[in-house]
């Protein structure tokens, strides 16, 4: 044998390494499922929050080295660093921010995603995989009201979901940059950051930005939308972009979705939804109710991973017009020319800045199909109802209250008799996290620190709630 096919035999030895036997295969995966199972099975136990400093574990032992370390080590540094501080998304005490999920299924669906690492970029390629992402976005979109010939991608959350839109609406508005400066943004202080982030990363940030005012209830004034537009016509400026949200992160508020939709036609604005959070609701009668107006955007974003309650990873952005979606993000390699037939399906990788993607679909597709909607539809409304529940105990124990609640996000304070209020919402909340069996977080309307309920993990149950409750009462007593 000569030296070169010697040197090619002993490289595949070790290469091979990289391939376990089953037996190996066996050994580590069952290590890996009897550490997740537990988890799942003491979930309604473990606390939502422990703080660092009372938890001396953190991840170390992370360095890369030559060799493998023994399974038994590199085990115990997960277990040891990884789920011991810090915010527990899986756990439905919750309660803070915008909860996320981890329904099992989507972690098998990862798990069949990743064994047989289908192509879901291009249909040519993965015409199973690219077909089953094609059929979400358009069961999604006949959730809000687009029309079937609508196009849209899976993304890896709301904020590039939303990168996405802003993008296309620049685009299809033709704000080219000698436009930039004159051209005019729409959109209320309440809309999440990663919207301005987006516009910024878009190149838009010297775009003429409108805050448009809002109501008592945090959501925007149609009336006074209007009247800018108009005033901003006269000018010579350019609007081109109005951005409305289907449930604030702050309050949970829903902007008025069909009036705005009908400005937005007369004065030919793209109209862009941001419901990463309250999309969802739709699949209830209550919030099909409340997100009227929906299916008048041109783009909407929804966010899986909260309101389905996935694991953390899967974004989604809808476009009504494809063929400016396309426009904006396809791209023609000439190295790609063999997969640039006519299909009968558009390609993911023609419709987001993303070529080789996770096959993300499988991950929403499996506990759907599993699962099928009604469980889903249930445990939206629940929540709706617990957000209401507790808005009423509270208010009813005395506290000062925020909006009620347009979907599952409450804010509240209490005003103690003596002392300053923000000081004891500030303690009080942060003795709750400290007690760590619900986690709550706050925010400022004007200058009220103001603490926040936000329900959306599907593991919050009454239970949860009443915990908190119990803990409000308690610490409010007397004072
Ligand atoms: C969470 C959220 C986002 C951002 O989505 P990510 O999935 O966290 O990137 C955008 N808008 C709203 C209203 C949100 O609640």
């Amino acid at each position: 044998m000569n030296s070169e096919i010697e040197k090619i035999l002993e490289l595949e030895k070790t290469a091979r390494e990289l391939e376990p036997s089953p037996e190996l295969r066996k050994v580590v995966r069952d290590e890996v499922v009897n550490y997740t199972e537990g988890f799942i099975d003491n979930i309604e136990t473990t606390p939502a929050f422990i703080s660092e400093r009372t938890s001396s574990n953190v991840l170390e032992n992370l360095n890369v080295s030559e060799n493998p370390k023994p399974l038994n080590e590199v085990l115990e540094t997960l277990k040891n660093g990884l789920d011991i501080s810090g915010l527990n998304p899986a756990s439905g005490g919750h309660l803070g921010y915008i909860p996320g999920g981890g329904i099992y299924y989507s972690s098998l669906g990862d798990y069949w995603a990743d064994i047989t690492n289908r192509y879901a970029g291009i249909y040519f390629a993965g015409p199973g995989a690219v077909r089953m992402e094609n059929s979400l976005i358009r069961w999604a979109a006949e959730l809000v009201g687009y029309p079937a010939d609508c196009a849209g991608n899976l993304s890896s959350g709301g904020s590039m979901a939303n990168l996405s839109a802003i993008v296309c609406a620049r685009d299809a508005q033709k704000i080219t940059s000698e436009k930039v400066k004159s051209a005019v943004i729409y959109v209320s202080s309440q809309a999440h950051h990663c919207i301005f982030k987006s516009i910024r990363i878009a190149g838009l940030s010297e775009c003429i930005i409108r805050y448009l005012p809002v109501d008592e209830n945090y959501r925007i004034k149609p009336e006074a939308l209007e009247t800018i537009i108009e005033e901003d016509l006269k000018n010579n400026l350019i609007p081109f972009l109005v951005i409305a949200s289907a449930g604030t992160t702050d309050v949970g508020a829903i902007d008025p979705l069909e009036s705005i939709g009908t400005i937005a036609k007369k004065y030919s604005l793209w109209y862009h939804i941001d419901g990463a959070y309250g999309g969802f609701f739709i699949l209830t009668d209550y919030g099909e109710q409340a997100l009227k107006g929906i299916e008048l955007s041109d783009s909407v974003v929804l966010d899986p991973h909260k309101g389905l309650f996935l694991p953390y990873g899967l974004g989604m952005v809808l476009v009504k017009n494809r063929q400016a979606l396309m426009d904006s993000q396809y791209y023609k390699a000439n190295y790609m020319q063999d997969a640039l037939s006519a299909d009968e399906e558009l390609s993911p990788a023609d419709l987001s800045p993303e070529l080789t993607k996770h096959f993300r679909g499988l991950r929403l597709w499996l506990p759907l199909q599993l699962l099928g909607l009604k469980p889903f539809r249930a445990c939206i409304e629940e929540k709706i109802m617990l957000a209401r529940y507790f808005y009423s105990e509270v208010k009813k124990m005395g506290f000062e209250m925020g909006p009620y609640p347009d979907l599952s996000v409450a804010s509240y304070r209490f005003i103690p008799k003596i002392g300053d209020a923000n000081a004891f919402n500030k303690k009080m909340m942060e003795e709750i996290v400290a007690d760590g069996r619900v986690f709550i977080s706050s925010t400022m309307l004007e200058d009220r620190f103001m603490l926040r309920l936000a329900v959306l993990s599907f593991r919050t149950h009454l239970s949860t709630i009443n915990i908190l409750l119990e803990q409000l009462r308690e610490k409010t007593h007397g004072c």
